[in-house]
């Protein structure tokens, strides 16, 4: 196909450059010229195609994302946590404004775990950052409110990749700091920001669940008013903490930052702690590795997933799991036993097919 890129930077007037086609639908080709010309409803679309349970629409989104992959990779990949309250979305709102303000464009999206159990979510559901919503250069996307938490994540993969093509150069994947989500943030971006309030007991939490052998930058918010003692103290508390943490595959030495976004304070400092990160993960080479690794844990937790998909939608499985289920809770059979008798059926099966 022939794509041809009008102005590689996001082009507030690309709509009357490309075709328009209201309630019509676009071929693969369309949506990739669409992206990489910056059309942000093109790239709204493609990711709603991707986040569809119909097949049709999945084979459309995997050939989108196979043709947008050339033009991804460029952006910084942030990753930011913290538990509800912390302040994420009002630090990301200003956050974000100072990145646009610096020439950056900038795409947030987000992880939510409740989202995926519950199909409510903490994340989505309110108004959230005001200042950068409205803002040509920022583009902002809730996780989708159905799929496992697995799936959530490889979405949000995908959905990385066509913001890169779509030309935003800092990527910031929130999640809520409650379980495992972090891990699965902490497999696609580049640098990972903790939030945390001083005084709230969070950040032991973050200690205990080993959260913070993922943290490069701990950021205390709402460091403002009666805070800003407490942050002086937890900052000189945690400083000395992260020396007896192991030493990074990125050799980088977390930092402690604290930040308020009711006074706008501290960001200045943020900014150049990230500089130094990325300073240093480009000079010894980590950003390049660890990406790389990222792209094998990608592939693995893609096949993991169609693997399981491919065999809970089996004929054969969904005919005998109900069966093994009760023998398993009955204790007629072991959990063991019923696994490799299921998998040995499902090999079986796929044989046969394949003759
Ligand atoms: P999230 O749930 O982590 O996204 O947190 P929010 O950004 O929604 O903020 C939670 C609460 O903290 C809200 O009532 C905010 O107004 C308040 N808040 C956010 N940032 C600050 C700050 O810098 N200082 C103070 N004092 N409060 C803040």
């Amino acid at each position: 196909m022939k794509i041809i890129v009008v102005n590689k930077n996001i082009n507030p007037n690309i709509k009357k450059l490309l075709i328009s086609k209201k309630n019509e639908i676009f071929s693969a080709d369309e949506y990739v010229n669409g992206i990489v010309n910056g059309n942000r409803n093109m790239l709204s679309k493609a990711i709603t195609l991707l986040e569809s349970n119909l097949n049709d629409d999945l084979k459309k989104a995997d050939q989108i994302i196979k043709m947008c992959l050339p033009f991804s990779g460029k952006s910084r990949r942030i990753g930011i946590t913290g538990v509800p309250g912390v302040g994420k979305s009002t630090f990301i709102d200003y956050f974000g404004l100072k990145l646009i303000e610096n020439n950056h464009k900038i795409a947030v999206l987000a992880i939510d775990p409740s989202s995926s159990l519950s199909g409510g979510s903490i994340l989505g559901d309110k108004t959230r950052m005001e200042s950068i919503s409205g803002k040509i250069e920022a583009f902002v996307r809730p996780s989708p409110t159905s799929g496992t938490l697995g799936g959530v994540a490889s979405k949000t993969r995908e959905t990385i990749v066509l913001c890169e093509a779509a030309g935003f150069d800092t990527i910031i994947i929130e999640t809520v700091g409650v379980g495992q989500s972090e891990i699965a943030v902490s497999s696609m971006v580049d640098l990972f920001l903790m939030l945390f309030v001083a005084g709230t007991g969070d950040e032991l939490q973050g200690i205990k669940r080993g959260i913070m052998e993922m943290t490069d930058i701990l950021v205390f918010t709402k460091n403002d008013g009666a805070n800003i003692d407490r942050t002086k103290v937890a900052k000189i508390q945690f400083e000395t903490a992260l020396k007896f943490f192991s030493t990074k595959e990125s050799n980088w030495l977390p930092k402690v930052c604290c930040v308020s976004a009711f006074e706008k304070s501290g960001f200045n400092e943020l900014n150049v702690i990230i500089e130094q990160y990325f300073n240093h993960i480009t000079k010894n080479g980590f950003i390049v590795q660890n990406r790389k690794n990222q792209s094998l844990q990608w592939l693995n937790d893609q096949i993991i997933d169609n693997l399981k998909k491919d065999f809970y939608q089996n004929e054969t499985i969904k005919k005998s799991i109900t069966k093994i289920t009760q023998q398993i809770v009955n204790q007629q059979i072991s959990p063991i036993y019923a696994a490799k008798e299921l998998i040995k059926k499902y090999l079986q099966q796929t044989r046969d097919f394949n003759k």
